[in-house]
């Protein structure tokens, strides 16, 4: 968390930046960690929420392998010392080249998205003499219950291979040469509270692994994904998710058969919390109805709030004066470009350094250079400037 001593180094900074508090990121997987091994699980982290070199180099270290959606993000999971073999990769688009760069490293599993997919996995795979071990992604057809953009296991969402299709899916695997299938891989959204939902989830694992079994095809893994969310609303009083309900739930409701793996693929979890902006109040600008508080980031550097409606706690660094209900937005010629339509914050003037918290997923990945905006700088605790 931000301290006063991080607040006077911020004022001697260019804003907006990218603030990482390495010591939560840390004790966060240090907990994840205790449950993995405690129940005998695996993790990959979703290396799509932060990619930041600093950020995969703790969480390899940490033991996780790496969960990828592109093939650029399986050559960075191996530059960053990720072994092959904690590697697995979804997408409903891979393309030729990404597949090959997948194959070359040797990966764990295809997480396979489509009958079409697996059948250039296929022939890709055969071409370089190689066999690719790959996972049906299955779509359960399961609420999440939460955003619309960040739900994928609904029939309407355009991830998974759905049940019915199993029949004519595992028909054509069986023949094919050049591809193994090692297990089932069900991811079903993000921000996931309700906790109800992972108990649906196994519910339906079991239901839908039941179908493979009595078909005689043996699932070696099973692969329940991410979508544990974190507390948005209060971070600072929340800085860890809530793995002990989590892991619990899925202890106790997913059946799990002798010799099987068991995987997991946490991202927003795991970083989430660690990362801050620290942005400066460029105006303060007093509307018909509320007070504008203007800054100098935008949703070029954080978009979620446009992109998912969003909600990020804020803070200002520098001031403690009166608490005051302000709309907070970017400096983009975009009417979305809205951090917040009303939050309270103390008494804010130009020249303010305002944190937005929780920005450590899907935030600085995300970011872009529309309105010619150069990409945010990022500074972690670690940096020798917060730790004197
Ligand atoms: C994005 C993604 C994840 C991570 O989701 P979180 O909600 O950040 O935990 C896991 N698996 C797959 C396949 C994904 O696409």
């Amino acid at each position: 968390m931000i301290n006063e001593k991080h607040t006077e180094v911020f004022k001697t900074l260019k804003t907006p930046f990218y603030f990482y508090d390495m010591e939560l990121l840390k004790e966060t997987l240090e907990l994840y960690t205790s449950y993995i091994k405690r129940y005998n699980y695996n993790a990959h982290y979703a290396i799509k929420a932060n990619a930041q070199p600093e950020i995969l180099h703790l969480i390899q270290k940490a033991g996780l392998g790496a969960d990828c959606v592109s093939g650029m993000e399986v050559a960075l999971a191996v530059k960053n010392g990720f072994a092959p073999s904690k590697i697995v990769y979804a997408g409903v688009g891979k393309s030729d080249a990404e597949i090959k760069t997948a194959l070359k490293a040797g990966i764990y599993s295809f997480n396979c998205e489509s009958a079409p997919e697996i059948k250039v996995i296929n022939d890709i795979a055969s071409g370089m003499g190689k066999i690719a071990k790959i996972s049906l992604r299955v779509n359960p057809d399961i609420d999440a219950h939460t955003h619309k953009y960040i739900s994928t296991g609904r029939q309407e969402d355009k991830f998974g291979i759905s049940p019915w299709e199993f029949d004519a899916v595992t028909e054509m695997i069986k023949g094919l040469k050049n591809v193994k299938l090692i297990g089932l891989h069900f991811h079903v959204g993000s921000q996931i509270t309700d906790m109800s939902v992972f108990q649906l989830l196994c519910r339906m694992v079991e239901q839908l692994q039941r179908w493979f079994i009595e078909h005689g095809i043996k699932i070696e893994n099973l692969n329940l994904g991410g979508g544990l969310g974190i507390d948005y609303q209060n971070p600072v009083k929340n800085p860890i998710a809530n793995f002990k309900d989590y892991f619990e739930i899925i202890h106790k409701n997913l059946i799990v058969r002798p010799g099987q793996k068991i995987h997991f693929e946490p991202g927003r979890a795991i970083v989430g919390q660690c990362g801050e902006i620290i942005s400066r109040v460029l105006y303060v600008k007093i509307g018909q109805k509320q007070k504008f508080v203007i800054l100098d980031a935008g949703m070029n550097d954080l978009i979620r709030p446009a992109l998912y409606q969003a909600h990020h706690d804020m803070e200002n660094l520098t001031s403690t004066g009166k608490l005051t209900k302000y709309a907070v937005v970017g400096p983009v010629c975009e009417s979305s470009d809205v951090f917040t339509k009303s939050i309270l914050l103390n008494q804010t003037q130009r020249g303010d350094l305002i944190a937005i918290h929780s920005a450590g997923a899907y935030g600085q990945v995300m970011g872009m250079r529309y309105n010619q905006k150069p990409l945010a700088k990022c500074y972690y605790s670690t940096d020798k400037r917060f730790c004197k």
